[in-house]
């Protein structure tokens, strides 16, 4: 089959259903970007790779970064992780507070905006220096340096971050948060800040395929069966409470952001990234799914 016939055929599909989305107003600097954009990438593990339009270009990365926050914390915790935060569906949006109070401040999982604070304290805790060395890591992942944070954006979230700070305080009235409430958002907003393109995204999320080998200098971040792990809290949280819709559409292990993109990967295969900055009610890129739900039904293959 003719991978990128398949990419080029999804986005005339794609653009000609004329979906229509919201762009993330709560987030200043989001709201200025162009609806319009649309770029896919998709990397193989052989080294093939396959894409379309706005592919190139860096968008915010968002909540994508709290599956690079999720590996590293794990890195330094491995299973005590579990002691702080689950590894269940929410089912609630991802910037929810009601469960955390019923919970006694455990988040449902890492890749809600409660999960992703509690991996940023403990970061905050564990580097030395935690901005610098997360961007390291991310550029480790990425495979490149040219990853940068935007601090534009990361300042914009940190002026209006009312439901996080929330979040965090409520997590550390039950004694889940270690370090200072405004330490802890400051990481994470500078995570969320995060500029990737598709291609970058792509190339950081073949690991992922890899079984926690990095595919361009063979270096084994995290074990096998640790990585079985990551990709099955992707593939039951990367989507917040359209987790359910997502695996029945395009049946990969994913994560999104509210900057539009989406990555997902295939084990042993492949990974993809998709951007598209208008968002559905649920905080996921309306074109992205539909992208990815072509790939998975053109090419006939998905994890099922
Ligand atoms: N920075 C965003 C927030 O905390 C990330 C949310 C998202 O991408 N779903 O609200």
């Amino acid at each position: 089959m003719d991978l990128q016939e398949v990419l080029n055929d999804i986005r005339t599909e794609v653009l000609d259903a004329g979906l229509k989305g919201s762009l993330p107003d709560y987030i200043p600097e989001l709201a200025n970007i162009d609806p319009e954009k649309f770029g896919m990438h998709l990397q193989t593990l052989d080294g093939r790779s396959f894409s379309f339009g706005d592919s190139q270009e860096k968008f915010s990365i968002q909540s994508i970064s709290k599956v690079f926050t999720l590996v590293k914390a794990f890195q330094y915790k491995g299973s005590i992780l579990w002691d702080r935060v689950g590894v269940e569906p929410s089912g609630d949006p991802f910037n929810s507070l009601q469960q955390l109070e019923f919970e006694s401040g455990i988040p449902r999982n890492p890749l809600i905006n409660a999960g992703a604070l509690l991996t940023a304290d403990i970061l905050v805790s564990e580097l030395k220096n935690p901005k610098l060395d997360f961007l390291e890591f991310v550029r480790s992942l990425a495979g490149s340096r040219e990853v940068y944070y935007n601090e534009k954006v990361a300042y914009s979230e940190l002026s209006c971050s009312h439901r996080n700070a929330a979040m965090v305080n409520l997590m550390k009235s039950f004694g889940n948060i270690q370090n200072d409430v405004n330490l802890v958002l400051d990481f994470y907003c500078h995570a969320c800040s995060i500029e990737m393109s598709c291609t970058e995204l792509a190339k950081a999320f073949l690991v992922f395929s890899n079984h926690g080998k990095l595919p361009h200098d063979q270096q084994q971040i995290l074990s096998v069966s640790d990585t079985k792990r990551i990709n099955s809290i992707m593939h039951a949280c990367g989507f917040y409470d359209e987790v359910g819709m997502f695996s029945y559409r395009v049946g990969l292990p994913g994560k999104s952001g509210v900057g539009g993109g989406i990555v997902a990967i295939h084990p042993s295969d492949y990974s993809v990234a998709v951007w598209a900055p208008e968002l559905n009610g649920k905080g996921n890129s309306v074109k992205g799914m539909m992208a990815l739900e072509l790939l998975t039904t053109k090419t006939g293959y998905s994890i099922f």
